[in-house]
């Protein structure tokens, strides 16, 4: 299977379910709306292989060439022209030669069960721990070619540590993604088209087709002892889009018309085994990938740290860290969400605002915990205007973070006669707090976004409005929890001691009474 010539990608038409090749998403008739892949991480690589494929075939000169194939999509014949240049590095079964994200010329290595290309797929220890979430262990024994395509570039872009000398992914193991999407209901192509960057935002030269980017068309740049790091400058910048830290090699076979074990669909072309070395390609150095949030070191000494998948999950109080650059703390956003939110918002007039679709697995070395999928709004905001909410959300964060923490506190006091022995991370509590307060955070936001960049104060309603809606949440959800607890474990007097302290905190923490002073109350 060539993955430019043929027709792999499951997607969704106007008129139905469809199988394509990357050019056929601009076909007029019949417009393709969406990628529907078998698994939500599967969803995420999928958007992540075909921006990859427009960045790197097809980067408009300027903002100007992008916003007109914004407004006009490419033709049937420009895309295919322009993909097929590339069609050499896709072929994804060549028993010799380079195979898509395969490593050149694998001899040896260690012959796995396909189910262990899956990221989740149960170990020893995920089965124990009961923290498969996507598979149940053993089902997965035969993958059709679109799925084991799929399955091999999620694996090859989230590579967690996998073991001595198993390589993690280019963004470190187990990246946060984040992509723009628009706002009302549009093409795959538009949603696609907003993550690729202009020459202006991201430099590349012509095409050279080789191990530059694609490297996996050459012999691996081995990372063992007497091997090397790969540095950004030892490569071409594309192929920060085209990473392949693990050694990998597919065994394909043909077999009678069956059922794939991850899409249930029918092939005849099957996967079941493949073999594995480590020591493949070592990424070092300053690496930025265009479509993940980074911290910098704002003093330039240790290379940027992309952002994880945390555990907890996300939620508003990442706002400011995926969507927003900060000199000073040296978080910044994708470059991708830069390009939106500093060019491309100014010049979309008339569209309804996009929103920001952030996605990734949450780690805990070699094991996934979960697998993360949260959309935020994206706002049109002026230099001053971003300068100035830099400013606002942080002390509206700050203060809900303190919240948070006392709740999970006192809830514990309430629960445990020695509250401080007991361990155990009361994630779901604060859980809570967060998503129930996430609605009346966002309605701010947007009031924010309204005030013109030169008032510099916040109106005194909304710090007060802010430091009402999380106390009585807190207090709201001290109450539902501490009284569900076992009544014959339940100490009323140790109860209320802890609501007071909390209604104490409430009104006497340093973030708290920044926004009550900032306040009306
Ligand atoms: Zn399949």
């Amino acid at each position: 299977m060539n993955l430019i010539e043929d027709a792999w990608l499951p997607v969704l038409r106007e008129q139905g379910p469809d199988k394509i090749a990357p050019w056929q998403m601009v076909e007029p008739y019949n417009p393709v709306l969406e990628i529907i892949a078998p698994r939500p991480d599967f969803q995420g690589a999928l958007y992540q292989f075909l921006i990859g494929l427009l960045q790197t075939c097809f980067t408009p000169e300027d903002h100007d060439e992008w916003l007109e194939y914004w407004e006009e999509m490419p033709t049937v014949e420009e895309l295919k022209k322009t993909f097929e240049k590339v069609a050499s590095a896709f072929e994804l079964d060549k028993p010799v030669d380079s195979s898509f994200l395969q490593d050149f010329d694998l001899k040896a290595g260690e012959i796995k069960n396909i189910a262990g290309l899956l990221i989740e797929s149960p170990g020893g220890k995920t089965i124990k721990d009961n923290l498969d979430h996507f598979v149940k262990g053993g089902a997965i024994r035969r993958v059709c070619p679109s799925c084991v395509a799929t399955a091999l570039f999620t694996l090859q872009i989230n590579a967690p540590s996998g073991g001595v000398g198993h390589r993690v992914g280019l963004r470190g193991g187990g990246p946060l993604t984040t992509l723009v999407m628009p706002g009302a209901k549009e093409s795959l192509w538009k949603k696609l088209w907003l993550n690729v960057l202009d020459r202006d935002w991201f430099e590349t030269t012509d095409i050279e087709l080789g191990p530059g980017i694609f490297p996996w068309m050459g012999p691996t740049r081995i990372s063992d002892k007497g091997g090397k790091n790969t540095t950004p400058e030892d490569v071409d910048s594309l192929q920060v889009y085209w990473g392949m830290p693990r050694r990998i090699r597919l065994d394909f076979l043909d077999a009678e018309e069956s059922r794939c074990d991850l899409c249930g669909e029918n092939a005849t072309s099957f996967v079941e085994k493949y073999r594995t070395q480590n020591y493949g390609t070592n990424y070092e150095g300053a690496w930025v990938h265009p479509l993940t949030p980074y911290r910098f070191d704002p003093k330039k000494e240790k290379p940027p740290l992309s952002l994880k998948g945390q555990q907890g999950g996300l939620g508003y109080r990442h706002w400011l860290g995926v969507t927003m650059t900060d000199q000073s703390s040296g978080d910044c956003s994708a470059k991708v969400v830069k390009a939106y939110m500093e060019e491309r918002v100014h010049s979309l007039t008339g569209e309804s605002l996009a929103r920001l679709w952030c996605f990734g697995y949450d780690m805990d070395n070699m094991k996934a915990r979960c697998w993360y999928d949260h959309e935020m709004p994206l706002l049109k905001l002026d230099a001053a205007q971003r300068d100035n909410l830099l400013h606002w959300v942080k002390e509206l964060v700050d203060a809900a973070t303190d919240v948070s923490g006392f709740l999970r506190s006192q809830l514990k006091e309430a629960w445990f006669k020695r509250a401080k022995d007991v361990k155990g991370d009361m994630n779901a509590v604060v859980l809570e707090f967060w998503q129930q307060s996430e609605n009346d955070f966002y309605a701010l936001l947007k009031r924010f976004s309204d005030l013109p960049g030169d008032q510099r104060q916040v109106p005194p309603e909304i710090y007060a409005f802010w430091a009402k809606t999380i106390r009585n949440l807190a207090l709201d959800l001290f109450d539902s929890w501490a009284l569900e607890s076992p009544v014959e474990d339940a100490d009323m007097k140790r109860i209320i001691g802890a609501r007071k302290e909390l209604a104490k905190k409430l009104r006497t923490s340093k973030a708290m009474k920044t926004l009550l002073n900032k306040s009306s109350l």
